[in-house]
């Protein structure tokens, strides 16, 4: 049972790649998610998320597949499955603009699965990495903190400053140079590692761009993350709604259901009305970055904030409903509220955002309601 339906508004293309992941939800997921072994309930996922012609949405580079993203990201998270992700194919990224040599060399192998790849671009303060002009390309020093999926990537797109301005640049892990520390995993079970780079070269033709384009084109694969995070912050959420009005309505062994006593009745209609305004921003923002305009990034900053930050209330609270028995550590519901936590720094963290919100009304005259 989901309270998901498609989201009024939105066109025929839309509705139609709803269904398809509506039944994708209820039906390959859900064996997926029952099957012993991850490999081959995400085999399973995959073939039928390649024959809804779902699977590739997330490696198309034209921007009006954002919003089929979203709509897919948000009604498969509200499954609560954790195999999910495996229904979309890997994205390139930034490599979906770069030149046709370089999308072929990194790009396409990791579109096939050959290949992963990170993105580096948090600095570890003590050590910003830089990028000094040599010939025929770059010498890059200094360290990444934080890269998720660092410690299996055959490449990362690495964020450097360089006198003449930042660029993007795209470094093999097995170049000269070019190490991996300080592994850990986050309270969601993410793997994430440092890199560091101690005089690594990057030749010119692994440069995304010129110098003075890196902030750009980082930026446009985070903007585009912040929106896809989003979506599945909603969609559990919405999760968490049907997991809570389920254990309301379901009988008590004195007769009785909790669904019948008015604090409980208030404390569900305060997540839900949260669930509905962060939904209704969602696609409001989406529907903004997917147009043919360039979308306000305050917006967007304030759609990450309200999404992450609900999330995390939505999760706990809905928790508190369900009782004890929910909070076991290999319920759906708690690797939710697990998973929600570290939103609220990936991709920016809220407060950040909040000031980047604020400038771009105080000092920049946008911030348009
Ligand atoms: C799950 C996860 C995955 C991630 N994956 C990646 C990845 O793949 N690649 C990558 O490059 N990075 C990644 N990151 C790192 C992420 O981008 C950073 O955590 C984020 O940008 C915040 O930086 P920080 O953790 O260094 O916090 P800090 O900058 O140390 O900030 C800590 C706190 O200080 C406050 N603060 C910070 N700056 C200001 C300011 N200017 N004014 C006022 N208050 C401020 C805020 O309250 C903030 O929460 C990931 C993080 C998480 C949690």
């Amino acid at each position: 049972m989901t309270v998901l339906s498609p989201f009024e508004g939105l066109g025929e293309r839309e509705q139609a790649i709803f269904a398809s992941a509506d039944a994708l939800a209820r039906g390959a997921l859900a064996e997926a998610e029952a099957m012993p072994g991850d490999s081959a309930g995400e085999q399973h996922l995959r073939a039928a998320a390649q024959a809804a012609g779902l699977f590739d949405l997330a490696q198309r580079p034209e921007r009006e597949t954002l919003l089929s993203l979203v709509v897919v990201r948000e009604r498969l998270a509200a499954t609560g499955a954790r195999r999910r992700h495996a229904a979309l194919g890997p994205s390139p990224g930034l490599l979906q603009q770069a030149s046709p040599a370089l999308q072929a060399r990194f790009g396409q192998p990791v579109m096939a699965g050959l290949k992963r790849q990170a993105f580096a671009f948090t600095d570890d303060p003590r050590a910003p990495v830089m990028a000094t002009p040599a010939p025929g390309g770059f010498r890059l020093s200094g360290r990444k903190s934080f890269v998720t999926g660092g410690q299996r990537a055959d490449h990362f797109l690495v964020y450097a400053k360089s006198p003449e301005g930042p660029l993007m640049l795209v470094v093999e892990a097995d170049a000269p140079g070019v190490n991996r520390d300080d592994f850990f995993e986050t309270l969601d079970g993410g793997q994430h590692c440092a890199l560091v780079l101690d005089e690594a070269f990057v030749p010119d033709a692994q440069s995304l761009g010129a110098p003075g384009q890196g902030q750009r084109q980082a930026f446009d694969q985070i903007n585009r993350t912040r929106l896809t995070l989003a979506a599945e912050a909603v969609g559990l959420m919405a999760y968490a709604i049907d997991r809570a009005a389920s254990h309301l309505q379901a009988q008590r062994p004195d007769g009785t259901r909790l669904a019948d006593r008015e604090g409980t009745q208030l404390r569900f209609a305060e997540l839900w009305m949260a669930v509905f305004t962060a939904r209704s921003t969602l696609y409001r923002v989406a529907q903004q970055f997917a147009g043919t305009g360039p979308g306000a990034p305050e917006a967007l900053s304030a759609l990450k904030v309200l999404a992450s930050e609900t999330a995390e209330r939505v999760l706990s609270g809905a928790l508190q409903l369900c009782g004890a028995q929910a909070l076991r550590s290999d319920d759906p519901l708690t690797r939710c509220y697990r998973e929600v936590r570290s939103w609220q720094f990936a991709e920016g963290a809220s407060d950040v955002l909040r000031l980047s919100i604020a400038k771009a009304r105080l000092e920049k005259g946008r911030g348009a309601l």
